[in-house]
């Protein structure tokens, strides 16, 4: 079957809009934002604003609950612009979780609607102290009560570009018996920050994304209504590893186009800076490493593409989101790096934004599942078929 990848006429005019986007409204404002390790709220809003006035707010979430209705290759390719810069500027430019699409009855007007609409903010809230990689380990539990659930426990590094209104709460609400063994059962709950019992406060700093803030979250005694379930009780750990998969795939096409920034911006230096009375991209040694960074590109850009068309064909696997995030995220460490390198010192200097570029990309290969993480999940579904 042919693979061709190529953007339609309205990817493309997406694409561009996208870019323009970037160059207006968010690259002038990176140095500040990094100085300061926030965004201040003024430009937040201006963020959100211009983003929702050219359709880029949301655009991931369906049309008939108000967002844009975009199909998952062309979020792709958005993401993958979006990329390009810190994500405590572009998490302005709302892409609520697809989670919430399972919102039912009165959590459609309380969650779903005003978060796609912007007037709320949700924060996605899995890992905890002692359970990160191994997220069955988690030791939140959420107890029922008559109608309501008390849920105890802890979170940390919850991230938001702003202090959130409400949480996606994962907690353990029993244990299920299975063929292997006894097994959490995990539920997934909506919970607003102000509820009593609910503690939320600012975590450590990271050494990027400095000024996407992450939170710790505590509950005691924090009482929610079962009303409040998202989804069906005991089905906390599907519904998460669904979206953690569709999430995967957007790290790796985010990791694609800040790789290619760096890779612009190191060709561009390679091309004018002179040494020993030529360009230095005349070295071999530089214009070596401009060649591999651009073929590790490629290969990544191939690699994120094929996974994305296979989630819009209905045959992604977890595996498959898994290799691409790997991938990406390990080529994007690779290509930020030697960028510096073909700077030199220069590409150390907070007058350009390869040094941001080469922090932020670190976290990529942590977050939303560690790369040993990704490659188990990789070698799981190689041989669990061939396994008795
Ligand atoms: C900046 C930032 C933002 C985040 N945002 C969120 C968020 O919004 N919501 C949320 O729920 N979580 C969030 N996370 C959490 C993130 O998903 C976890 O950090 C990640 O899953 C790894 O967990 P951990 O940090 O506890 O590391 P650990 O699980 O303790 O792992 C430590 C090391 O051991 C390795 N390891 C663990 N188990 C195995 C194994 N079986 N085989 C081989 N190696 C293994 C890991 O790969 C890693 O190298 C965020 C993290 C960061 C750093």
């Amino acid at each position: 079957m042919a693979w061709d990848f190529s953007p339609t006429e309205e990817q493309r005019l997406l694409i561009d809009t996208v870019r323009q986007f970037m160059a207006e409204e968010i690259f002038p404002h990176e140095r500040e934002v990094e100085r300061l390790g926030a965004v201040p709220p003024e430009l937040g809003k201006q963020i959100h604003k211009r983003s929702r006035e050219l359709g880029l707010y949301a655009a991931n979430m369906p049309a008939e609950v108000g967002g844009g209705g975009l199909d998952f290759l062309s979020v792709t390719l958005m993401d993958r612009e979006l990329g390009k810069s810190t994500w405590g500027l572009m998490g302005w430019v709302g892409r609520p979780s697809e989670i919430l699409n399972v919102c039912q009855g009165a959590q459609r007007e309380r969650y779903l609607i005003p978060t796609v609409a912007g007037e709320r903010k949700e924060a996605f809230a899995l890992t905890e102290p002692n359970a990160g990689s191994d997220a069955m380990g988690i030791q939140t539990r959420a107890v029922k009560t008559g109608g309501d659930y008390v849920i105890n426990g802890s979170k940390h590094f919850i991230t938001c570009v702003r202090r959130p209104d409400y949480i996606i709460l994962f907690a353990a609400t029993g244990v299920d018996a299975t063929p292997r063994g006894e097994r959490k059962r995990i539920t997934c709950f909506l919970v607003d920050v102000d509820t009593p019992g609910f503690d939320l406060r600012r975590g450590p700093q990271a050494v990027g994304h400095r000024s996407y803030h992450n939170y710790q979250l505590s509950f005691s005694d924090c009482r929610v209504p079962a009303a409040n379930i998202l989804g069906e009780e005991g089905k906390g750990f599907e519904q998460a590893g669904a979206w953690l998969s569709n999430t995967r795939l957007l790290v790796a096409a985010s990791c694609c186009g800040k790789a290619e920034r760096a890779i612009e911006i190191a060709t561009q230096w390679a091309a004018t800076r002179r040494q020993f009375g030529q360009t230095i991209g005349r070295f071999q040694g530089v214009g070596f490493k401009l060649a591999d960074m651009a073929t590790e590109l490629r290969a990544a850009d191939m690699l994120t593409m094929q996974v994305a068309w296979k989630y819009a064909a209905g045959t992604m696997t977890d595996g498959d989101a898994a290799m691409a995030k790997v991938f990406a995220s390990e080529m994007c460490g690779r290509v930020t790096d030697q960028a510096i390198q073909v700077l030199g010192g220069m590409g150390l200097m907070n007058e350009l934004p390869l040094e941001m570029l080469w922090r932020d990309a670190r976290v990529e290969r942590i977050w939303d599942g560690t790369s040993e993480i990704q490659r188990h999940i990789i070698a799981r579904e190689m041989l669990r078929p061939l396994e008795s």
